[in-house]
């Protein structure tokens, strides 16, 4: 007899969607079987009417914790992705106090967040101007990846130049690790900001203006160069728009080592959002114009951009700034680990007659294989970690302030309406939310290490 059998749900993995049961036993994935097999379990869910789908691996939240955590801590942010559907998220090395750049600063946060978490977690390893020295002890204490901005950054986390990524990249590239890299030319943007605030120009247009899809597009066409010289493996964050992944297409076409992460915001809103509702939508990449959002989905569809991520990335009401009359002043970033799932299963499925294999792929598969953390996370499948969402498609939801589990209840997404709501998410086989509650305590969220992982199948 099985812990746990999950019956006659419709099990959604990134290839097929199909009825079945499946079994869980010691926290992992022992048995997929039919619908009508008969089997047993101590404990039983019954799934009849609900897809079940793999666990989503948010790729991309900055949870602000150790350091920042009157913005995000682990206790909320991690209840809010279990509320979620993300059963394992990949964190951030900045917006911590002192930023994840070392070894010794990886050990000192996996101690620090141990007796906190509900879902499970894997960090990035910080990439910055002085520490390349520091990139084989963060890939042996257990980094999935390391993160560079090419951008202007935050006061704590210096951009790279190209110098460094070369280096960088040469340094490790014998080792299986991924470098993703926030791409917006740091000069352009930097030269259009001083001379709008020299100017006195502080409107969301005079941002947006500042931030042209020319800038993503030339840093992300550095990065590819570089990867293709050095044969280091690239993830390119939050692809605004399809011009930008049209590189990556071209690039994946050469046989270059690249993954494509967009974000949900850039499938669900667009610049008007931003203009009509001021600073709560503002993020970097800016949101691009509706022809681009539109557009951007098909290479969502394609396999170009294999991730969708949240970008997490939090912050006070007062940060926003909002009746300031000055976008400059306003913290740029949104909240959305715990809407992802269900805004895109409503965007893709609902609106737009898509298979729900897609969030699979999306949310689950192309995740894992980017950051290669099979064989444990993001299919449904036998030896499998029993991380799994079960979601109603029926049942309607609004995201109101009230439903967020974040320390601060500001989003982009509330007000927003849809179809199909996340009734249960598993991690490791235990409940950890259930019909609107949070049912695991903090600590039930394990950190997992590359070496936790299998070698690079693919
Ligand atoms: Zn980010």
């Amino acid at each position: 007899m099985y812990d746990l059998v999950i019956r006659n749900g419709l099990i959604v993995t990134h290839e097929n969607v199909s009825a079945g049961n499946i079994a869980i036993q010691n926290g992992k994935i022992a048995a997929i079987t039919s619908a009508e097999t008969e089997i047993e379990g101590k404990e039983v869910i019954d799934a009849q009417g609900k897809y079940v789908f793999p666990g989503g691996i948010d790729t991309h939240a900055h949870l602000n914790d150790p350091g920042y955590n009157w913005r995000e801590d682990y206790v909320h942010g991690t209840q809010a992705a279990a509320a979620g559907g993300i059963t394992t998220f990949i964190d951030m090395p900045m917006q911590n106090e002192p930023a994840l750049t070392t070894a010794a600063l990886f050990n000192r946060k996996e101690e620090l967040l141990k007796d906190k978490g509900i879902v499970d977690y894997a960090f990035w390893g910080g990439l910055i101007d002085n520490n390349v020295k520091e990139l084989v002890g963060l890939y042996e204490a257990g980094a999935v990846g390391y993160k560079a901005f090419i951008g202007p950054c935050s006061p704590d986390y210096t951009s790279v130049t190209s110098g460094i990524m070369r280096h960088a990249m040469r340094e490790v590239v014998p080792r299986d690790i991924v470098f993703g890299f926030h791409c917006e030319d740091y000069s352009i943007i930097k030269y259009e900001e001083n001379k709008a605030i020299q100017e006195n120009r502080r409107t969301i247009r005079d941002f947006l203006d500042a931030r042209p899809v020319s800038a993503e597009m030339i840093s992300v066409e550095n990065v590819i160069c570089l990867a293709k010289e050095t044969g280091a493996r690239v993830h390119i964050c939050h692809v605004s728009h399809p011009e930008v992944a049209q590189l990556i297409r071209e690039a994946k076409a050469e046989g270059v080592k690249i993954s494509g992460e967009t974000c949900s915001h850039y499938l669900v809103f667009n610049e008007d959002d931003f203009l009509n509702n001021g600073p709560i939508f503002k993020c970097a990449p800016p949101l691009r114009r509706q022809e681009d959002q539109e557009a951007l989905w098909e290479y969502v569809l394609d396999g170009t951009l294999s991730c969708v991520a949240s970008d997490h990335s939090p912050c006070t009401l007062e940060e926003k700034a909002v009746d300031s009359g000055d976008i400059w002043k306003s913290w740029g970033g949104l909240s959305g680990i715990q809407s992802t799932f269900q805004v895109m299963f409503d965007a893709a499925v609902n609106q737009r007659k898509l298979s729900p294999k897609l969030l699979a792929q999306v949310l689950s598969y192309g995740p894992a294989q980017a950051f290669n953390l099979f064989p444990r996370k993001g299919v449904l499948a036998p030896g499998y970690d029993a991380d799994i969402v079960i979601l109603d498609p029926e049942k309607e939801w609004e995201i109101t302030p009230e439903s967020l589990f974040y320390v601060n209840k500001i989003s982009a997404f509330v007000g927003l309406k849809g179809k199909g709501s996340i009734e249960k998410t598993l991690v490791r086989g235990k409940v950890v939310f259930d019909d609107g509650k949070i049912t695991a305590a903090p600590g039930t969220g394990k950190l997992l290490k590359r070496q936790d992982c299998g070698p690079r199948q693919l």
